[in-house]
């Protein structure tokens, strides 16, 4: 539904919700302009939507009025936090209002005593890790997007990361949720406690949920003690296979690394002479690694991990002397996303996550799908949790788009039979709707759209994300 553009009938419906909520709101907060509402029609997919008003709530009571007034005359309704999302959930397909939510950036309070922190949902991911630090803890989740994205953000996609293989995603941080519904009520799940098993666990059900249920307006997270420190290490391979037992066995000796990060020979050739980076040419597949934890406790489990890698038949290994050394040995990962603009001008960036036993064997299908090199595939990421993002990197040439979608159908059908998922972190949205009924069944669908049809009848948050059909 396009608020002023379609009918005569939803134009008028429009100027009255667009007068209510000036008058409700002060026109401070309500943003028509073009110029404004262009800001708010993308996100990292670079889909283009144009939402016919933004606005800029300070506090609930202004998300809870115009959801009331969104309610009223059935108008979409979208979050947004700082718009980092890669599947499109930030996008106002439909028109609408959009919600930019990075106004509302307080970070409540940190309770060091409890190990709890409560935030409004426009903190950037980074500056609650920087205040808690302070009080000497860690907000562990750690998208690789941390610098930018926002809590809330994190929360409705089940934000990632880097960390996850030793301590868990954004749901295993979330204890309570302050949420505005589409009617304007206003609920509160969970408890500012470290365990709570009271009654359904509604908090979990909104985690993830990618703005179609309802916003979060205050979020309550747990938190852990700091580690001491983190040291870091790059292990280099000339065989794909041998960087994945390598990560296999350094598991299999008991260590948890805070990060094992992988990246393949496409992956390490674009970021090659990207910026200041040098990798050697025998590099075809490298680890990196991160061990935090005391000193003592890292020098133990550093060797385990290099020999490990050197059993694994690494050429070499190479351990951060300082923080420098650790940041260039970092910025080799940080930089694939723009690097891989060097192979090809479009890119599909899937999330597949399969079993940490079948990523071996998912590799190999890729390279199987791809067998005539008709676009090029780049694969990275979280190896330790079987997250390896797949990149699908396509030129102008007739006829690659279409190619590459079909390359990325058949990657989707080998995750779902090897029991793997569609998507570790970056969520649904729109752009892999059309994949959701591969992995889930028809009696779980069915479901799941009873529980949206329970929380939003009149289907106006986000529609056109997560469901197709
Ligand atoms: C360079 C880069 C690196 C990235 N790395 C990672 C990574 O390592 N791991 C990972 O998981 N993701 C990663 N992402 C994806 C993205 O950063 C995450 O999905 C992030 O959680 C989105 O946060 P955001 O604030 O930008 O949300 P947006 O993109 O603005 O919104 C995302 C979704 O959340 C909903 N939403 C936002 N705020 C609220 C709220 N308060 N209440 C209800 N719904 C809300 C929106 O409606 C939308 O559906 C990366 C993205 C980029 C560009």
């Amino acid at each position: 539904m396009k608020l002023f553009k379609k009918t005569k009938k939803e134009e008028t419906k429009g100027t009255k919700a667009l007068n209510e909520l000036i008058r409700v709101l002060g026109k401070e907060k309500v943003l028509s302009a073009i110029e404004d509402r262009i800001c708010y029609s993308y996100d990292s997919t670079k889909q283009k939507a144009l939402p016919d008003i933004v606005i800029r709530p300070d506090d609930t009571s202004d998300i809870s009025n115009t959801l009331k007034i969104a309610n009223k005359y059935e108008i979409p309704v979208y979050a947004r936090g700082a718009g980092t999302g890669l599947s499109g959930g930030a996008v106002p397909l439909m028109g609408g209002i959009v919600f930019d939510l990075k106004s509302m950036n307080k970070i409540i309070e940190i309770c060091p005593e409890d190990f709890v922190a409560t935030v409004e949902p426009g903190v950037v991911t980074k500056d609650l890790q920087d205040e808690v630090a302070k009080h000497g803890l860690l907000y562990p989740p750690d998208p690789s997007s941390a610098a930018f994205s926002t809590i809330g953000g994190n929360v409705a996609e089940c934000a990632g990361g880097i960390t996850g293989l030793k301590y868990g995603v954004t749901r295993d941080y979330v204890l309570a949720l302050e949420i505005v519904l589409p009617d304007g009520s206003v609920i509160n799940t969970g408890r500012k406690t470290l365990r709570s098993v009271t009654g359904y666990d509604l908090t979990r059900l909104f985690i993830g949920s990618e703005g179609t249920l309802g916003i979060f307006t205050k979020i309550t997270v747990k938190l852990i003690p700091d580690p001491e420190r983190i040291d870091t290490l790059a292990a280099f391979f000339s065989d794909r296979d041998d960087a994945i037992d390598a990560a296999d066995l350094i598991i299999d000796n008991n260590i948890l690394p805070r990060t094992l990060e992988f990246m393949d020979q496409m992956s390490i050739n674009a970021v090659r002479g990207y910026g200041e980076v040098t990798i050697d040419e025998d590099v075809k597949a490298l680890l990196l690694i991160d061990i935090d934890g005391t000193e003592e406790s890292i020098r133990h489990e550093l060797s385990v991990v290099e020999n490990a890698c050197k059993e694994k038949k690494a050429l070499r290994t190479k351990v951060a002397e300082t923080s420098k050394e650790r940041d260039a040995l970092w910025a080799v990962r940080r930089i694939i996303s723009p690097a891989l603009y060097n192979v090809a001008t479009h890119k599909i960036n899937e999330d597949i996550c399969v079993p940490r036993s079948k990523i071996k064997e998912m590799l190999q299908k890729v390279d199987q799908i791809n067998e005539h090199h008709t676009v090029y595939i780049a694969n990275f990421g979280h190896i330790g949790d079987g997250n390896i993002h797949v990149n699908i990197m396509y030129k102008d040439d007739p006829g690659q788009e279409e190619l590459a979608e079909s390359i990325v159908n058949k990657i989707m059908e080998e995750v779902i039979a090897s029991g793997g998922t569609i998507s570790g972190e970056h969520g649904i949205g729109n752009k892999k709707s059309q994949f959701l009924e591969l992995e889930i069944s028809p009696q779980v669908f069915a479901i799941m759209k009873r529980f949206k049809n329970f929380f939003d009848p009149k289907g106006i948050m986000n529609p056109g994300k997560m469901f197709v059909t």
